[in-house]
C-alpha cells in the first residue's frame, strides 16, 4: 500500500532564500525606513519579535505583524516575488509521484495570503488533492492538535503517512502524534549553507527526487514485515 505524503512548502519544495531574504533584510530595511531607526536598530527589534512569537500561529500570520511591526509585510512579498522559487528537484519528483498515484498534501504554516502567493508564482497547485494553511486549523504544525483536527478534517491513517518537512519541531509534532515516517531537508534556503545530516534528528534529503529512493525503502521495509 502507498503511503499518503505530506509535503511542508518553505524550505522544502520552496527556497527558503525568498523568506530569508523578506525576513532577514527587506523587512528590517522596510521598518528602519518606515519608523527612521537605523538598520542595526530595526534588526535588533525584529530579532526580538522573532524570538518571542516563534512557531506560534502568530509567528505565520502577514496580518500579526503588519499589525505589530508598522509595515505591510504582504505587500513586501509581492514586491519581490520574482524571487520566490522551487527547490532542486521540485516538479520532477512530484511529477513522478503523480504519475505513480501517489496521494500527496501540502501542509504549510504560511497564512493564506502567503500560501497564495506563493501558489501564483510556483504552480504547486495541480499535484496536491488537498492544501492547507494552519491558519484554518487554528494551531500551527509544531502542535499535536494541528494534526488531529486535520486527521478530523481529512481521515488519514498516519501509520501509513510521510511527511517531508525541513523544520524539526514541526517533525517532533508530528511524531508525537503518530507520524510514522519522517524526511528533513539538508539545506532548506540556497542561501545558507547545508546542514549537517548527522547533527540532524531524521533522515535529511537535499535533491528532493532522493524521496523516491526512501519511498521504496520503506515500502520495501513494509514488505518484509509483513513476510517475516
Ligand atoms: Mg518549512
Amino acid at each position: 500500500m502507498k503511503p499518503i505524503l505530506f509535503f511542508d512548502m518553505d524550505g522544502t519544495l520552496l527556497d527558503l532564500a525568498f523568506d530569508d531574504l523578506i525576513w532577514n533584510h527587506k523587512l528590517p530595511e522596510r521598518h528602519a525606513s518606515t519608523h527612521q531607526y537605523s538598520p542595526a536598530k530595526s534588526l535588533d527589534i525584529l530579532q526580538a519579535f522573532y524570538q518571542e512569537h516563534k512557531h506560534t500561529l502568530s509567528w505565520y500570520s502577514s496580518k500579526y505583524w503588519t499589525s505589530k511591526v508598522g509595515v505591510d509585510v504582504l505587500q513586501l512579498q509581492y514586491e519581490h516575488k520574482e524571487k520566490i522559487a522551487p527547490r532542486t528537484g521540485c516538479f520532477e519528483l512530484l511529477t513522478i509521484l503523480k504519475e505513480q498515484g501517489y496521494r500527496c498534501w501540502l501542509l504549510t504554516n504560511a497564512d493564506n495570503a502567503g500560501l497564495q502567493l506563493k501558489l501564483e508564482n510556483v504552480d504547486l497547485s495541480p499535484y496536491f488533492e488537498v492544501m492547507i494553511s494552519s491558519e484554518d486549523i487554528g494551531y500551527s504544525k509544531e502542535f499535536v492538535e494541528f494534526w488531529q483536527i486535520l486527521q478530523e478534517k481529512h481521515p488519514f491513517d498516519p501509520e501509513h503517512a510521510v511527511l517531508v518537512d525541513d523544520t524539526a519541531p514541526v517533525l517532533q509534532g508530528a511524531e508525537k502524534f503518530g507520524i510514522e515516517n519522517l524526511v528533513t531537508i539538508l539545506q532548506p534556503s540556497s542561501s545558507k549553507a547545508a546542514r549537517n545530516a548527522l547533527e540532524l534528528e531524521y533522515p535529511a534529503i537535499q535533491d528532493l527526487t532522493e524521496l523516491l529512493t526512501y519511498l521504496d525503502s520503506i515500502q520495501l521495509k513494509e514488505i518484509n514485515v509483513k513476510t517475516a
